[in-house]
């Protein structure tokens, strides 16, 4: 049996899930694949999400926590407090998030195939692809396979080749930990190039950190280094993940003929925050758009419609330069007692929108 489609997804998370929602929505027939048995299954993502993204999708309130601050701390322990009133970050229960995102997307009409690795394409017609090992033809093929796309490499497009490693623990059980922030610490030795973090996440707490590729990042001891803020006497482990952050900003290639990339596989996650899911989700939105139009007849081709859409992230790959040169704790120790400091990292965890309000408040002192 053969199944025709208008457009192959590859990769059911958030770029994939966000393109085949809105191309189904613009009326293709889309077919996602993906290697993993169900949605959500071993994420590598810690799942945080920025106040728009849950404000635009209507994210459902039991999927989420909200988290109004920030609490960042310097190496050795002193801290300040980010807030921004009015903004907050949502904790998210990962597996459930990405539950809703797969049963959006087949409520608009695409067709999801869990289990099912991509194993190559190639040409039928001129206008038409063949995916390898499978009854599944396509007009149009979208890799939304994350960091190392193997779809990239099949069709010799860009490659992401700068990387943050980050590892994460969820916890049951951890005490003194004040719920209603985001904890993040700096550290040159343990993070380098990135923070640790604890995270009050939807009925468990999120432990990690992560550090520029090609280090390691050294979850035991952070979480030793912490234990002097928090308890973990009566704390038990219930799963690990991780996995690759790109932080090199959009591939260089990202488009062929029939061909386009979204999300980690494009390299569109912010080189600063490393933050990818809200990028992820709008790339494929828009791409979903792009490639109904395109084969609509009532557009260009993705890769010119989506060309001012695919961020280059100019300025964060510069400020991601500087955080390379990896600041000796000692200068963070410094750094979290002046002013202008916090501001700047106020800004960051707030994004200018919230900043605009200039109610965005940075900690008058460390403590
Ligand atoms: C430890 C860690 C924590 C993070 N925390 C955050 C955070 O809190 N907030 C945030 O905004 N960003 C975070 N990120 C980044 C964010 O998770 C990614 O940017 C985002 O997941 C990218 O989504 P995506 O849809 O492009 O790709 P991915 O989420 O990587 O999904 C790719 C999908 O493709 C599938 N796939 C891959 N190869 C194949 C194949 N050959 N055949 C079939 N299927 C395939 C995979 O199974 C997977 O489902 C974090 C990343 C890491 C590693």
């Amino acid at each position: 049996m053969n199944t025709a489609c208008d457009l192959a997804v590859v990769g059911a998370s958030f770029a994939g899930l966000a393109c085949a929602d809105s191309a189904a929505r613009r009326g293709l027939s889309v077919v996602v694949l993906d290697r993993k048995p169900a949605p959500g299954h071993r994420m590598h993502t810690t799942g945080l999400l920025v106040k728009e993204v849950a404000d635009k999708l209507d994210v459902p309130g039991h999927l989420t926590r909200t988290i109004p601050g920030v609490r960042l701390y310097a190496p050795n322990l002193r801290h300040a407090d980010l807030d921004a009133p009015g903004y907050h970050f949502l904790a998210t229960d990962i597996q459930g998030l990405m539950t809703w995102f797969a049963d959006r997307a087949t409520s608009s009409g695409a067709s999801l195939r869990f289990g099912t690795p991509y194993r190559g394409a190639e040409p039928l017609t001129e206008n038409e692809l063949r995916l390898r090992g499978s009854d599944i033809t396509a007009r149009f093929l979208l890799g939304a396979d994350g960091p190392s796309s193997v779809v990239a490499r099949d069709f010799k497009l860009g490659a992401n080749e700068d990387f943050l490693i980050g590892v994460e623990a969820e916890y049951e059980g951890v005490g003194g930990v004040d719920e209603s922030r985001l904890h993040c610490f700096l550290d040159a030795e343990l993070a380098p190039g990135y923070i640790g973090w604890v995270i009050p996440g939807v009925n468990i707490m999120q432990v990690g950190l992560a550090c520029r590729v090609p280090g390691k990042p050294r979850l035991k001891d952070f979480t030793a280094k912490i234990s002097a803020l928090f308890d973990f006497s009566r704390a038990r482990i219930l799963s690990h993940r991780g996995g690759l952050i790109p932080v090199g900003g959009r591939v260089r290639q990202w488009h062929g003929s029939r061909v386009l990339l979204a999300g980690d596989a494009a390299g569109i996650v912010s080189p600063l925050t490393a933050g990818g899911i809200h990028t992820s989700l709008e790339s494929g939105w828009r791409a979903g758009h792009a490639i109904a139009d395109f084969l609509g007849g009532a557009g260009p081709h993705p890769g010119i419609a989506l060309e001012r859409h695919y961020p280059r992230f100019r300025l964060k790959r510069w400020l991601r330069h500087a955080l390379d040169l990896n600041p000796p704790n000692a200068l963070y120790n410094l750094l979290l007692g002046s002013r202008p400091f916090r501001t700047l990292a106020a800004e960051i965890y707030f994004h200018r929108r919230a900043m605009k309000s200039r109610r965005a408040r940075a900690g008058s002192s460390a403590h």
